[in-house]
Formats: structure tokens, sequence, C-alpha cells
């Protein structure tokens, strides 16, 4: 192992553990540039990591079934299939539509440990994992609606 594999091993380590391990060079913007190309409501929730008013969009009773992309990059996320509602105004999924789109972080903002949702190719905010959902993962992505562009299933 030279130096530069030491180097390289740690460094895919430490960016795994902060939830950054897949995300695209090409969707690595600035702050600056991601403030022109999203909503300032978007921004708030997508890059700033804010939550949205529950109940503040259709996409928490919305039941047609397609895709739902990530509002900042497209990437696909959740699938309508893995949608139930939770019943808390956010939209929510028992799984991602592939485990490897999305990426985790803790976060202790509220000063209880909560599991932060990333798209995994821009790092933006996505939403909370919570393990009270429904069979049968037993998981709830409790997903901000700013977060997610829907596709309906052509
Ligand atoms: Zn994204």
């Amino acid at each position: 192992m030279t130096p530069f594999h030491i180097f390289a091993t740690l460094a895919a380590f430490f960016f795994t553990i902060n939830g950054f391990s897949h995300m695209d060079p090409e969707w690595n913007f600035s702050e600056e540039e991601w403030k022109k190309r999203l909503t300032p409501e978007e921004y708030h929730i997508l890059r700033e990591k804010g939550t949205e008013a529950p109940f503040s969009s259709n996409y928490a009773s919305l039941k047609e079934e397609g895709v739902y992309h990530c509002a900042a990059c497209n990437a696909s996320l959740f699938d309508s299939s893995d949608k139930f509602d939770s019943g808390t105004g956010w939209p929510s999924y028992t799984k991602p539509l592939k485990e490897e789109h999305v990426t985790y972080v803790e976060d202790h903002k509220l000063g209880v440990a909560r599991t932060e949702v990333l798209c995994a190719r821009c790092g933006s905010h996505l939403g909370h994992v919570f393990e009270d959902g429904p069979n049968p993962t037993r998981m709830r992505y409790c997903i901000n609606s700013t977060s997610l562009d829907f596709e309906k299933e052509k």
C-alpha cells in the first residue's frame, strides 16, 4: 500500500461517514450557484436544511404512480409504490428507490439524534428517516415536498 492508497482509503472512509461518498463532482456547486439555480424556498430546504410546514404541498397526499426526483439535480429518489400515508403532512416512504441514491448523516440539531437523508448525487437535504414506519421495512422516510419533483408514470 502506497501513502496515496492509505490517504485515499482514509479519505473515502471520512467522506462515507459524512454522507458524501458518492457525491457527483458535476453537482458540487458553490452555494452562490445553488442560489441562482433554486427558488428561495428550495434553497432554504435543500441547501440550508430547512423544514417546510406540514401539509404545505400536495405531495403528502398524492397517490399517483410515478417517481419522485431530487428538486436540485433530478436524481430519482423515491417510487410511489413505497409511499404511504403517515398522517404527518410530509410525503413518507418506506425506502428509497435505490439505497445508493441517498446518503445519511447524524443530525443533533433538535437535541436528539436524528438521521438526516441527503441526495447522494448533489448532497442536498431531503428530510429525515425514522424507525417507526410500516412494513415491509418499518422505516419512515419523512421528506420535504420542496426537495422533490414528481414525475408521473407514462
Ligand atoms: Zn440531488
